[in-house]
């Protein structure tokens, strides 16, 4: 950073990269993450027909995950159109979205498969979705999370037919930046280390905050990362 004649660099880079399962067929036309769907439908306006923005307008949408993202995902794919089901390997209760999240999408209509995980994502000659196989789950004891562990339930599989899958099982943050940059050091969740009250990290000059050091966080919290940041800055500049 020298070179261009920077002093110090503050990274606010995010938690963007979308997690997948890694299951079969995941790479069909049809499959979104739930940040490209939300993207192109609200950033990009693809509900409005003035648009070119191309999304699936599906007429059956399963979106997978529990999280407030997967709440906003549903709703988005209710509006438009679609039929929609929440899937959840978990039950209600482990739901790691807000209960308000889960009860404005109940009462939008949108249907929640609990204690089902998928399989596969069934694909047509064409290379699109045509459906997924499911797999009924049970919860045994507590993980590290505390949360009980959804086990299989043998021989419980089934298929539903879909058009469009809708990922929504978190983010990281991209590790193009980490990689690159000699002597920044992460965490085992790729995420920078740095120090909460002034955003310091390991590589001297080098600031960091919000997502890209929390993991996909708060709006609020990468605010007061990025004061403390502004702060830590302030002081290395004028020693
Ligand atoms: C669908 C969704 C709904 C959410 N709803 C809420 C909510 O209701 N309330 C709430 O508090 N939080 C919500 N969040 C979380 C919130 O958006 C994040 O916690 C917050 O935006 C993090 O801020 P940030 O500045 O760290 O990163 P971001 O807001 O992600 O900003 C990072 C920026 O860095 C850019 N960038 C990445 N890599 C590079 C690079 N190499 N070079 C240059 N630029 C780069 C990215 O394009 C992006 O513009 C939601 C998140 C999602 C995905």
């Amino acid at each position: 950073m020298e070179e261009e004649g920077f002093e110090a660099v503050f990274i606010g880079s995010g938690a963007g990269l979308p997690m997948f399962m890694g299951i079969p067929g995941e790479n069909a036309n049809g499959v979104f993450s739930a940040n490209e769907y939300l993207t192109r439908s609200n950033l990009m306006k693809a509900f409005d027909d003035n648009y070119d923005t191309p999304i699936v307008a599906g007429k059956k949408v399963a979106v997978v995950g529990g999280g407030n993202v997967a709440m906003d995902a549903a709703r988005t794919a209710l509006r438009l159109g679609a039929e929609v089901h929440i899937v959840y390997r978990r039950s209600e209760a482990e739901l790691p979205a807000r209960v308000e999240e889960v009860h404005h999408a109940k009462e939008e209509g949108v249907i929640f498969d609990l204690l089902t995980n998928p399989k596969e994502i069934l694909v047509d000659d064409n290379g699109y979705v045509k459906g997924m196989k499911v797999i009924k789950m049970e919860l045994g004891e507590p993980d590290a999370s505390g949360r009980r562990r959804p086990v299989e339930i043998p021989g419980s599989e089934y298929e539903i037919e879909l058009d469009t899958v809708v990922m929504s099982l978190g983010t990281s943050p991209n590790p193009l930046i980490s990689s690159t940059t000699k002597g920044l050091e992460v965490n085992r969740r790729k995420c920078i280390v740095a120090e909460e009250e002034n955003g310091q990290t390991s590589k001297e000059g080098v600031y960091a905050g919000g997502d890209a050091v929390t993991g996909a966080a708060t709006v609020i919290l990468a605010m007061g990362a990025g004061k403390a940041g502004a702060k830590g800055i302030d002081e290395y500049l004028n020693k």
